[in-house]
């Protein structure tokens, strides 16, 4: 009989993630790898009970390889102490994996995803949350968000892939 992802051993869905993750460093999905720097998977325990989905890496995330290290990773963690979740287990992943960006002077001014690449991107956001499945998901913003949650609005958890998805 096969198991539901979430009642899989955490080994098994953190060998799956870790596969996941190392496949997508040479995505070629859409086109934004060619401008960035490298791709940007989420981080975070594979048992983690909320995932946190914010738009797209930044210019420091994009240098780091790491989701959440610039102002927007200091602004989230203070919205968590603030929360009382800071110690909750969370993975924190971006919707596009591939920072987007224009040359403006010496500066790589920050672009939005436009449709088709926020699906193709969506690809590589399933299996996170199919190997992490946490109870919850909160997208950052209606960028981030899994087509269902974008299309009710913000603040109302929507029930998708067997968790619920809220957009703040
Ligand atoms: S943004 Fe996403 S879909 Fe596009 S190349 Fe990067 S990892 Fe692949």
């Amino acid at each position: 009989m096969s198991r539901k992802p979430s009642e899989r051993p955490a080994r098994l869905r953190q060998l799956r993630l870790d596969e996941a993750r190392r496949e997508a460093d040479s995505c070629r999905r859409c086109d934004l790898w060619r401008s960035a720097t490298q791709t940007v998977f989420g981080a975070g325990p594979v048992d983690a009970d909320v995932m946190l989905v914010g738009e797209q890496p930044g210019d420091q995330e994009d240098k780091a390889g790491k989701p959440f290290v610039g102002p927007a990773g200091r602004v989230l963690e203070d919205a968590l102490q603030a929360a009382g979740l800071a110690a909750t287990k969370q993975y924190v992943t971006n919707a596009v994996k591939h920072f987007k960006w224009e040359p403006r002077g010496k500066r790589r001014i920050h672009l939005k995803p436009n449709p088709a690449q926020l699906l193709a991107c969506q690809y590589w956001l399933e299996q996170e949350i199919e190997f992490v499945k946490p109870k919850l998901v909160v997208a950052l913003g209606a960028t981030a968000s899994p087509r269902p949650a974008r299309q009710h609005g913000a603040g109302v958890a929507r029930p998708w892939q067997g968790i619920h998805v809220t957009l703040r």
